[in-house]
């Protein structure tokens, strides 16, 4: 195992059988977790950065199969922020402490080129020092670059899988793998910081689709990787889906770590949902990052994605005291900083 580790870490690549054993293989995965443990030490010590994750709309015109604000869920309650409330929820996040700010939504066809562009124009001017992150799915070229031009910094995006025919399992024919794919580039070559990133477990994945996930992160480079569990909703076709393992997200975080050494990896909610520790064991595991909920707290429950999704004590912004002593406890410090991809 430490030889393809080390190989892993030092940039090679490795055989089919070869990220088999490291992804399902026998061997004890502590052993594992440090190593990424000790890559991250390396290049981010033991600093751990914040991000105000405001959820602005949970109306979507996409159909992901996953996902619980899918258009054909009736049974949301849709709502959008409107712009005074974005900048009221960035406002509280800076008193806090958080220097960014991360626009998440559904694919709302109320959020033009141009409201984006003064809401980022406007945190911007409001925030000199602050970094902010969108995450507004896919979108034509131009729009990412106005928003970037706007001041925009960062963008994530999941892959969500590297295969294509996975790809279609879990999304209607109208989204494709080839756009997803396009739409990642357009953003790494606009100049944003880029997320990717998977679900693990997600219905119909084996480990030859994690295996693609892995080869896609070492060719595609991405300076964020979101990596949380698949967590079946109740109101969609993957209703009766088993759940993705802990044990397994946690091992495909520590292989991002040493196939990415500086990358900006967040501890996901999704891993806070499934258990209690599950933040914490990310950060053991290599994850530098966590995006605590930072929308205003009547609608959190309604950008449901997944059952249970958590959003209070830790997981809450306002819950900043309790998440740096969870932090510390596991051996690190939540900093006040940009954290930007070095
Ligand atoms: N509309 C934006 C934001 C999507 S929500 C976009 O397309 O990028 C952010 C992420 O939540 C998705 O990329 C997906 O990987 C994850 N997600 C959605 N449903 C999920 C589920 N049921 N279980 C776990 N993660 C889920």
């Amino acid at each position: 195992m430490t030889d393809l580790t080390d190989r892993l870490a030092a940039g090679g690549t490795l055989s089919d059988d070869e990220w088999r054993f490291l992804i399902e293989g026998d061997y004890d995965r502590q052993l594992l977790f440090d190593k990424a443990d000790s890559v991250r030490r390396q290049y981010y010590g033991t600093d751990v950065y914040i991000r105000g994750l405001i959820e602005i709309t949970n109306f979507c015109k996409n159909d992901c199969l996953y996902c619980g604000i899918r258009r054909s869920n009736a049974n949301v309650l849709r709502y959008r922020l409107a712009d005074e409330e974005i900048l009221a929820c960035c406002g509280q996040g800076y008193a806090l402490g958080f220097r960014t700010f991360v626009l998440q939504g559904g694919e709302d066809s109320y959020d033009t080129t141009d409201r984006v562009e003064k809401i980022v124009s406007r945190i911007k001017e409001n925030y000199p020092d602050c970094a902010v992150t969108l995450s507004l799915g896919e979108r034509p070229r131009r729009d990412y670059e106005i928003w970037y031009q706007a001041g925009a910094d960062r963008y994530l995006l999941r892959h969500e899988t590297a295969v294509c025919s996975h790809y279609e399992k879990l999304h209607p024919p109208e989204q494709t793998y080839l756009r997803r794919m396009e739409c990642l580039r357009d953003l790494k070559q606009t100049g944003y910081q880029t997320g990717a990133g998977f679900m693990v477990g997600s219905p119909f994945q084996g480990t030859q689709e994690l295996i693609a996930d892995m080869r896609f992160l070492q060719e595609f480079q991405p300076h964020m990787v979101g990596i949380g569990p698949f967590i079946p909703h109740h109101d969609t076709p993957f209703a009766g889906e088993s759940p993705g393992s802990l044990l397994r997200t946690l091992t495909m975080v520590a292989l991002t770590r040493l196939t990415l050494p500086k990358a900006l990896i967040p501890a996901t909610t999704a891993l806070g949902t499934i258990h209690p520790q599950g933040r914490e064991l990310g950060l053991k595991a290599g994850a530098n990052v966590v995006m605590p909920n930072l929308s205003p707290a009547d609608v959190r429950g309604q950008y449901s994605l997944y059952d249970n999704k958590v959003h209070t004590g830790k997981e809450a912004a306002e819950g900043l005291l309790l998440l740096k002593e969870s932090v510390s406890r596991a051996g690190y410090r939540v900093t006040v900083d940009r954290g930007d991809a070095r």
